[in-house]
């Protein structure tokens, strides 16, 4: 069983500043977690894929899912769909199983008119929000019964099929610069990476 409250200041320190959607993210993925019964991913045993997109409200979400269940860019077990949700799916790669859990849509809707949001909508950066507003926001997402805010789905049986990692480089014959191999390519002749073979099309 895992506390969303044990990665609370890890989670605030990675992200940046305070906000309410970060401390969605844990709680969201700590339930995921306890719905999948697996532990935070060491290696690549979890995959997450969160379903926001970019420059949305609330995007700060995915923080606080990356903190919580280890899925990270880093080790590329977390894409992101673009479907702008909040939303997400947490793939147990060893069982093949997934649960799918999302914000409770009436949920979002008030936290989006909440002060916090309000002064965020008029150019208010998150760290100068005032904390009489923000503290008792985050508070109340550390707090509240799951049931009052996440819809989690039933644990699905989910194939996964895990690709091999890549670690042969050569040089680029454009630029010189060491590549990973599966992002070479021949053009004219000459194995180029991705930049080099962009220059030779405009
Ligand atoms: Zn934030
Ligand atoms: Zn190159």
């Amino acid at each position: 069983m895992i506390h969303a409250s044990e990665f609370f200041d890890v989670g605030l320190k990675f992200h940046g500043h305070k906000c309410p959607a970060m401390p969605l993210g844990l709680r969201a993925g700590a339930a995921a977690m306890n719905a999948l019964g697996v532990e935070r991913s060491q290696d690549k045993e979890l995959v997450l894929l969160a379903e926001t997109g970019n420059d949305h409200a609330a995007g700060c979400f995915v923080d606080g899912l990356m903190t919580i269940t280890g899925c990270t860019y880093g080790k590329s077990n977390i894409k992101k769909t673009y479907y702008g949700k909040m939303a997400f799916t947490l793939i147990d790669t060893k069982r093949n199983k997934a649960v799918r859990v999302q914000l409770k849509p009436e949920f979002f809707g008030k936290m989006l008119s909440s002060p916090f949001v309000q002064q965020r909508k008029q150019g208010v950066p998150p760290q100068e929000v005032p904390a009489e507003i923000t503290d008792p926001l985050v508070e109340g997402v550390m707090a509240r019964a799951e049931a009052e805010f996440l819809d989690i789905g039933p644990v699905i049986d989910y194939p996964f099929t895990r690709g091999k990692g890549v670690f042969d480089t050569d040089l680029c014959e454009g630029c010189g610069e060491r590549v990973f191999a599966n992002k070479l390519e021949k053009v004219n002749g000459k194995r180029l990476c991705v930049p080099c073979r962009e220059s030779l099309s405009v």
